[in-house]
């Protein structure tokens, strides 16, 4: 793989939903048949992207723009989906964050399958699968799948950012894993707002660790990690007509995001090159190898094509197209430990046969 790679983009224009069409909406967004381009009518605005979705099934988006990073997960690098867009735009439809409909499933339980049947068919190998699965709401961080909901904290060490406390479920096939996205997603903060009632104000962040071994050289260990994120509604507090509580909710949802931009402008501008403000937020932080760092990552952004919502379809495809500009620089993640001691073990047997030969 080469040294840096870009962040991929994936547009996903969902279609006109019931409340849309009611309110004699019309379509903004045109898109250019066989070209990842799209032109935002009454303007002299065109963007261009890795892929655009218009809208597809979710089938066919996971083979286009997913099923090959799942691939490159057990090639040992970290990937990182990411979705993003207002709320009610297809974040939750496209990333299957909370899992309900089988024929129409999306990313995370058909990521989960390749997974397992990836597994499955790599017989040469050792592997260890495990699930967490994290809430940012208002800058707190919830453990999902803890019994108690507990919240927990973000440390930085050689490996890295670290998570001390977080549960981590090992799982052994797709309906057990499954079943934690399940049970987390029953836990998260949702509240009614004007713009979707089952809108959820917070960031759910679910990671797949895929650890594995070779079985004729110990000395062969990896540990990738996938993560997929579905963020919280992009939208001002102004449009979902939110005030007290609600109002707070948005303020603080826009802390993350809005730290989140200015780390992708930042990064994706030549002339803006060191100091990159990572620490602003926790959903950064938590962000911080997946945007500019150790990761393969595609942000799929999410928009609905009703003229009602023009205003902020142009700000998901700005900060889209800022995204696009972000390099990274994936790398192998073997597993340094494991090499030291298949080189010892490796030693002391030398050492013996030696002491054998005397
Ligand atoms: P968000 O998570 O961004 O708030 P949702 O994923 O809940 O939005 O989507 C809002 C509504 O639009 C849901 O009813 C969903 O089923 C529908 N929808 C979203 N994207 C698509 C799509 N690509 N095709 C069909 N329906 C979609
Ligand atoms: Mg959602």
């Amino acid at each position: 793989m080469a040294d840096s790679v870009s962040v991929q983009v994936a547009l996903r224009i969902r279609p006109l939903v019931d409340s849309e069409i009611k309110k004699g909406c019309q379509m903004c967004l045109e898109c250019v048949p066989n070209e990842p381009q799209v032109f935002v009518k009454g303007t002299d605005k065109s963007f261009t992207f890795n892929h655009v979705f218009n809208p597809e099934d979710n089938e066919y988006f996971y083979d286009v723009a997913i099923k090959d990073l799942v691939h490159h997960a057990f090639k040992g690098y970290n990937v990182t989906v990411l979705a993003y867009g207002q709320t009610g735009s297809g974040k939750t439809f496209s990333m299957g964050t909370s899992y309900s409909d089988e024929n129409d499933a999306g990313v995370i339980p058909r990521a989960v399958k390749d997974i397992f049947k990836n597994v499955a068919e790599m017989t040469d190998r050792h592997f260890k699968i495990s699930v967490s699965f994290m809430e940012l709401y208002q800058e707190q961080l919830f453990d999902l799948l803890s019994s108690s909901k507990s919240t927990v904290d973000i440390r930085e060490d050689t490996r890295g950012i670290v998570i001390p406390g977080l549960t981590e479920v090992a799982v052994f096939n797709a309906d057990d894993t499954t079943q934690c996205l399940v049970r987390g997603s029953m836990g998260r903060a949702t509240g009614a707002t004007a713009m979707n009632a089952q809108s959820s104000r917070s960031h759910a962040i679910f990671t797949i660790t895929i650890q594995q071994q070779s079985k004729s050289d110990e000395s062969n260990s990896m540990t990738s990690k996938f993560h997929l994120v579905d963020l919280a509604g992009s939208e001002r507090p102004k449009k979902t007509k939110a005030t007290g509580e609600r109002f707070k909710e948005g303020v603080n949802i826009n802390k993350g995001l809005l730290a989140l931009g200015n780390v992708i402008s930042a990064l994706g501008d030549e002339s803006q090159k060191g100091y990159i403000s990572y620490r602003d937020s926790r959903l950064t932080r938590l962000l911080q190898d997946s945007l500019g760092g150790n990761s393969l990552t595609i942000m799929i952004a999410c928009v609905s094509p009703a003229d009602y919502n023009l205003e902020e379809t142009l700000s998901t495809l700005r900060y889209a197209d800022r995204a696009r500009r972000i390099r990274n620089k994936p790398v192998v993640n073997q597993d340094p430990t494991a090499a030291l001691i298949a080189k010892l073990k490796q030693d002391l047997q030398e050492a013996q046969l030696e002491l054998m030969n005397l």
